[in-house]
């Protein structure tokens, strides 16, 4: 039988501010386990939590970036279970009022095996705020948990069934972290566990309206990783209900060394959560004023500023697609490109030079010493003729070492092209006087031996003569 696959994704990710969600503690990664602590995020009876305004914010923002709408009333509440990650017994999240609901992020491009997607909308469900629990880690045998990363802001964002693939899933993962990352909600950085991901799956046959029951997988580490999952998933369930088995709702974990999923548990439902409101904290009011103030800050989504790279710079829609694959590459370049005589001029440099070096030097951006102004300057200073693109490689290179502006190295190196007509005059002399067979070639009716001298002159003036007037000169003097 033929099956379809119907996917909706549960994803996590840790809110980008400088204390954790409802207490003083730095929200940083990579410090000693537990030094990042106090009684409030270690569960203290008696103890009060403190909503943190900015985690707020940005979950807002992550709302209005995904088209959701806001709730003016929202409120916290506890989820409660048992487990070492969670020194208290519950867990600070909210369930029926988050802040956000019915939102939606458009995908297109190409998934993971490269196949080209028809573009489409996914539903965002609901996205809500809550605290991150403790890290457990069970490398040594034993288990330590690190409390460092216990109430830290996440939010999770859950995802409508609309995806039907692996392919658009993985695309979907890539255009939330896009979102994320330009909204400055999250870095997203999945090593450090800033983002995660679950995946809910089932299949139906091709045809089908109703959806069949699903399988939820844990521990996805990368977006590689969910692509490979919900591939085996798909095998594993055809497989199985082609032998006539049925699916029960389950709870599976991924072995991405081993390429399969494995049962973990029959999933729980909400009621064993035992969801109440929390009584430490007060209902979230939200006026409009604040909510348009959000708004007001929101940046430029990387599908707009790949529209108006292809319009108001003329790029192609591959190289509108290269500038903004980074945030801070897509500021660069804009910054570039609005000061730059020819902004696609601009795009070539970053896409065969810049992005050359930053990746031979293991460079980030935010390292380079190479400004925005001062490319823009030496793409100004090869479209108008005054260095060959030759010339413009080594004073980019040497941009790149020194962060020296282009015009300040070509001085000091003497590197500007020659168009003075006596020099070129005098340069055009020496080579004929050099070559007197090929000049005799020359004027005997071979025009090609014209090209042969321009080649001389280049070579005698290390590059440097302005081809044009090489060329005018030549004809001259040979008659
Ligand atoms: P639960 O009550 O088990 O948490 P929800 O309805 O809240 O389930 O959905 C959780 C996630 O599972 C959402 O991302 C949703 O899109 C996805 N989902 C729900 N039903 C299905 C299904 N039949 N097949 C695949 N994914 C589903
Ligand atoms: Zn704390
Ligand atoms: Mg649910």
């Amino acid at each position: 039988m033929k099956y379809e696959a119907v996917i909706g994704l549960e994803v996590h990710v840790q809110v980008r501010t400088k204390s954790k969600m409802f207490c003083s503690c730095a929200n940083r990664f990579g410090a000693e386990p537990n030094t990042l602590v106090c009684p409030v995020c270690l569960g203290y009876p008696g103890t009060l939590p403190v909503p943190n305004r900015e985690a707020v914010r940005k979950a807002i923002k992550a709302g209005l970036l995904t088209h959701c709408s806001i709730a003016k009333r929202s409120k916290f509440d506890r989820k409660s279970y048992f487990y070492p990650d969670l020194a208290k017994n519950y867990q600070i999240s909210q369930y029926d009022l988050p802040f956000c609901e019915h939102g939606f992020i458009e995908i297109s491009g190409t998934g993971f095996s490269g196949a080209a997607l028809t573009p489409k909308k996914v539903g965002i469900t609901r996205i809500h705020l809550e605290e991150d629990p403790a890290k457990l880690n069970h490398a040594s045998g034993a288990t330590g948990a690190d409390y460092n990363r216990s109430g830290v802001p996440l939010i999770e964002i859950v995802g409508e069934p609309d995806l039907r693939s692996a392919d658009e899933a993985y695309a979907y993962l890539t255009a939330l972290k896009e979102i994320m990352r330009y909204g400055e909600i999250s870095d997203c950085d999945m090593e450090k566990g800033q983002m995660r991901c679950d995946v809910n799956i089932s299949l139906r046959p091709e045809g089908r309206s109703e959806f069949g029951v699903k399988i939820e997988l844990k521990n996805l580490n990368s977006f590689r990783a969910a692509h490979r999952a919900i591939e085996y998933e798909f095998w594993r369930q055809s497989r199985l209900l082609d032998e006539g088995g049925t699916i029960r709702q389950e709870t599976r974990g991924w072995n991405d060394d081993a390429g399969e999923s494995y049962l973990m548990r029959t999933k729980e439902s909400a009621h064993d959560y035992r969801y109440f409101p929390d009584p430490d904290l007060t209902d979230f009011e939200l006026s409009d004023e604040e909510i348009e103030n959000i708004r007001a800050e929101l940046p430029e989504l990387p599908d707009a500023m790949r529209r108006r790279f292809e319009e108001s710079y003329q790029l192609s829609a591959y190289d509108a697609e290269v500038m903004t694959s980074d945030t801070a590459l897509a500021g660069f370049f804009d910054a570039a490109a609005k000061k730059a005589k020819q902004p696609k001029l601009v795009a070539n440099w970053i896409s065969s030079e810049l992005l050359r070096l930053l990746g031979e030097n293991k460079t980030p951006l935010g390292d380079c010493r190479i400004t925005p102004e001062n490319l823009a300057c030496l793409t100004d200073l090869i479209a108008d003729g005054k260095i060959s693109g030759k010339i413009g490689k080594s004073v980019f290179e040497e941009m790149f070492q020194s962060g020296d502006a282009p015009d300040k190295i070509i001085a000091e190196k003497g590197l500007s092209q020659v168009s003075d007509s006596s020099a070129i005059a005098s340069i055009v002399a020496e080579a004929i006087r050099a070559n007197p067979r090929q000049v005799g070639e020359y004027q005997a009716g071979n025009a090609r031996v014209l090209q042969y001298f321009v080649g001389q002159v280049m070579k005698l003036s290390k590059g440097r003569a302005n081809p044009q007037l090489v060329v005018e000169e030549l004809k001259k003097q040979l008659g």
